[in-house]
């Protein structure tokens, strides 16, 4: 394998735990923890991703190098890798959780490639680290293949993501109790190798906020504007606005492309939102099937279902209040953080309404397609309709007929079609009359579409399907399913059993409709 250049500015530039190695404890007045992964007893590279790895100029003998799977396994170490654990706090299911850090995740250190772009490595499930609490730091082969896939899946669905190198099994068992019900097995463990311009989170800077540690907290602060954000110009009070600005613009941008793609992350606490904006940390999230703003995958949400899919701007939104508390101290007044906030709304707003004319097909949207879409919701909620399916063949219902004939595959039950048909021939007469009034015509409708309602989506069972395939030897679907998800957009004939709806006997199994935390 290739050597890779490291400039490792997060070491470089920030305190670090004085204390080093593993060994649970309260780190304060720092802001990351160095420690080593741990060997396993036989890394070996169970897939890769090719677009990832050209992030950092390797190329298929590299990452199928014996030296890959022992580096990104745990077992070696690059020259210039300095492997550390962050420490950060967060808010979880809405409440303050105190330090967490990376438990399971150990950051490599940043490569810098050709064109100048620095990529933080990090792998999870590498072992303990300092902030692992009563945890292993490691990591089941089923939730390192529900990251691998899904981090690449949203990459090309153009949703901001942080992305996955390589999946590494580890030729070791992990034991997991799925649904925290007193059946624990042991499972096979694995690792992510995941790779991003920052990990930074929310919980970095909410930590150092709630213990007073204010220097810190600056120079967190004013370390991820220069390194992640170099954008942004100017200097104090006025520049740390920006960037609390930027941070919020970002954050209602990702909101919105999971909203266009049916996507629901399942955990959105704190320390589980990146300040660039990235989705992170792929553990119980799920796709929608039948659209249902209710619904959530993750089963430990079950009670409140905080982290629903139709509630994800909002719970965004207070994300991001408890990020201005955060920083508060580092304002004279409120304002400028006021002004951020109100920024989210904006740009959420605006990203609705782009979502509604490019899932419509229209060439802008106007405030009566606001009900118009809203209305659509409604039918496909009470008409229990296949979300993905619906809108990507809503480009080939002709208008002039108004049949539902191209609709049919989105129905999961027949009696509520035949309840819904009335109503939902009423809305397309509607929005007959809309797209005739447009500027756009047919074609350019369609095209329009097309780009934005894809076709493939990582749906739940599809994924669960892989993982029951891998425990049982075959790998294969994982590159396969990859494969597929690398152009969602494209109708890719041949490939139309991953475009179907969800099958009867998924509804409510594990893995397919109901994942949990355990991982
Ligand atoms: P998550 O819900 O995956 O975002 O994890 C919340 C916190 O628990 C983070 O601080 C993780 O690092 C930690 N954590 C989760 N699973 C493990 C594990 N198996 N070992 C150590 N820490 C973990
Ligand atoms: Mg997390």
């Amino acid at each position: 394998m290739k050597p890779l250049l490291f400039d490792n500015r997060f070491i470089a530039g920030l305190p670090a735990d004085p204390v080093s190695g593993g060994g649970v404890r309260e780190v304060r007045d720092a802001l990351y923890s160095r420690v080593a992964p741990i060997p396993v007893a036989d890394p070996r590279l169970l897939a890769w991703s090719r677009e990832t790895a050209a992030l950092l100029d390797l190329d298929e003998a590299d990452v199928t190098s014996p030296e890959f799977a022992r580096i990104f396994g745990g077992n070696a170490l690059l020259e210039g890798m300095q492997p550390y654990a962050a420490n950060y706090g967060g808010h979880q299911f809405g409440h303050w959780a105190g330090q967490l850090g990376d438990g399971r995740a150990i950051s490599l250190g940043e490569a810098v490639n050709a064109a100048g772009q620095r990529w933080e490595l990090q792998l999870k499930g590498a072992g303990p680290t300092p902030y692992s609490r009563h945890a292993d730091g490691r990591a089941v082969l089923r939730s390192s293949i529900r990251e691998f896939l899904c981090s690449e899946a949203m990459h090309h669905l153009g949703v901001p993501t942080t992305r996955a190198l390589s999946l590494v099994t580890t030729g070791e068992t992990v034991v997991r109790d799925m649904f925290y019900d007193g059946h624990p097995r042991a499972e096979p463990g694995a690792i992510v190798c995941r790779v991003a311009p920052s990990f930074l989170r929310f919980g970095n800077f909410e930590l150092p906020a709630s213990r007073g540690e204010l220097p810190l907290l600056r120079q967190l602060v004013d370390f991820a504007i220069r390194r992640d954000f170099p954008e942004l110009q100017g200097e104090g009070e006025a520049l740390h606005a920006q960037w609390f600005a930027s941070v919020c613009e970002r954050t209602a941008v990702m909101i919105a492309h999971w909203m266009r793609v049916g996507f629901v992350h399942g955990v959105m606490n704190t320390d589980n939102m990146s300040i660039l904006g990235l989705t992170i940390d792929y553990g119980p999230y799920g796709w929608i099937d039948d659209y249902d703003p209710d619904w959530t995958p993750n089963t430990t949400d079950a009670q409140g279902r905080r982290y629903r899919f139709g509630w994800q701007a909002k719970i965004a939104y207070w994300n991001l209040t408890r990020l201005a508390a955060a920083l508060s101290p580092l304002f004279a007044t409120p304002e400028p953080l006021q002004e951020g906030l109100q920024r989210y709304r904006e740009v959420h707003a605006a990203a609705e309404r782009d979502n509604i004319a490019r899932k419509l097909g229209l060439a802008e949207c106007g405030d009566d397609d606001i009900a118009l879409m809203e209305k659509l919701h409604a039918l496909l909620h009470a008409g229990e309709m296949d979300m993905t399916i619906f809108f990507r063949n809503l480009a080939d219902v002709d208008l002039s007929m108004l049949g539902i004939a191209s609709l049919a595959d989105a129905f999961y039950d027949a009696g509520k079609r035949d309840a819904i048909e009335p109503a939902l021939a009423d809305w397309l007469q509607r929005y007959a009359r809309r797209a005739a009034d447009d500027p756009l015509d047919i074609e350019a409708r369609k095209a329009r579409m097309r780009a934005a309602n894809p076709r493939y989506v990582l749906r739940n069972y599809l994924v669960q399907q892989v993982i029951d395939r891998a425990e049982a030897g075959d790998e294969s679907g994982i590159a396969e399913l990859l494969e597929v998800m690398r152009r969602p957009y494209d109708d890719q004939p041949g490939n139309e059993r991953f475009a179907q709806r969800r099958p009867d006997w998924a509804r409510d199994r594990a893995g397919c409709s109901m994942l949990s935390c355990s991982s």
